[in-house]
């Protein structure tokens, strides 16, 4: 199985809390990180009908135009009452202006009368090499959402969801403290023991 020797890795994003999350969990296997917003590359079309497909996308993409190793990460939040949405769209769900909180009171609104607050987040990673080989690894993090958020790290829909076992929001948690529970976490758990350990 392929695995990732080179000094430097590039991270396909242009969202400095996800490229923050994953220095946190790669740095003992990386000597050098640079990021697609470093390079000023542009962000592509991410028109896949699932996290693997955006994920290829956006690692290829940026493998392809720095010819070097590149790890995307794409990922979401699916509402077990709403049939996984918002799932691939989360972000888009926020509008331009990124307003999570409004996104969170349309989840609840879409819920109705059944407000079933079982939710998951998934990530899902894609390394691709230059030469066209991707990988993928993939974690889920199950919990409950709530309304109005709480907490002070102000990632996407953090303030809003509480993980299985805590009684703490993901944003109350904070970088760190997701850390030992994430979905982004545990993908990385396995795209580590798999293809960098
Ligand atoms: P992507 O950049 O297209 O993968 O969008 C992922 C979106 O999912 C983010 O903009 C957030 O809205 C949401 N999301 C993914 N992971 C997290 C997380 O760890 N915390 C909060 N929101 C997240």
């Amino acid at each position: 199985m392929r695995r990732f020797k080179e000094p430097e890795l590039l991270v396909a994003s242009h969202n400095k809390d996800k490229i923050s999350e994953i220095q946190i969990l790669l740095s003992p296997y990386v000597k050098k990180f640079i990021t697609s917003h470093d390079q000023g590359l542009p962000e592509p079309n991410e028109d896949g009908k699932t996290f693997h497909e955006n994920a290829r996308i956006k690692a290829l993409t940026a493998a392809a135009v720095t010819k070097l190793p590149a790890l995307a990460d794409d990922s979401g939040l699916c509402v077990e009452g709403l049939d996984g949405a918002p799932g691939i769209y989360s972000s888009r769900w926020a509008g331009s202006s990124k307003d999570f909180t409004a996104a969170t009171q349309k989840i609840f609104r879409e819920l109705g009368d059944n407000q079933n607050t079982r939710a998951e987040f998934v990530c899902v990673l894609a390394l691709a090499w230059p030469d066209g080989d991707v990988v993928y690894a993939e974690g889920r993090s199950a919990g409950n959402l709530i309304f109005p958020g709480r907490g002070d790290y102000l990632f996407g829909y953090d303030p809003f969801f509480v993980p299985d076992g805590y009684n703490k929001t993901f944003a109350e948690l904070g970088p760190e403290g997701k850390a030992a529970v994430s979905h982004r976490a545990r993908a990385f758990d396995q795209l580590v023991k798999d293809y960098f350990a």
